[in-house]
């Protein structure tokens, strides 16, 4: 299921990023690198269950119960690169992974 629909930008190209089935391993991927190649834009492609990962921690931080269904009363938008993925919540707090590091 797309939960994500409309909820993750790429920061390289600008477009929105797709939701993409892949042998049941639900993934996030750019449009631009879905249509055209890694060459036109390289921004990664995230895991449905990494993203759920890191904003089910956040929220547990911060003592909120979260459940996909409370998910856009949560998160407000998210960001990817080929390096980082930003979560933007309502609240203004923010999640930030990097290739070294995870913020929750
Ligand atoms: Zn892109």
């Amino acid at each position: 299921m797309n939960y994500f629909k409309g909820m993750i930008k790429c920061s390289c190209c600008g477009k929105n990023y797709n939701f993409k089935n892949n042998n049941n391993q639900y993934e996030y991927i750019c449009q631009t690198r879905k249509n055209y190649g890694k060459s036109k834009c390289n921004s990664q492609i995230v895991k449905e269950e990494f993203l759920v990962n890191i904003i089910s921690q956040h929220c547990n931080i911060l003592d909120k119960d979260f459940t996909m269904g409370k998910l856009k009363l949560f998160v407000r938008f998210i960001e990817v690169d080929d390096n980082d993925i930003l979560i933007y919540y309502k609240d203004g707090t923010v999640s930030k992974v990097t290739p070294n590091k995870i913020v929750f």
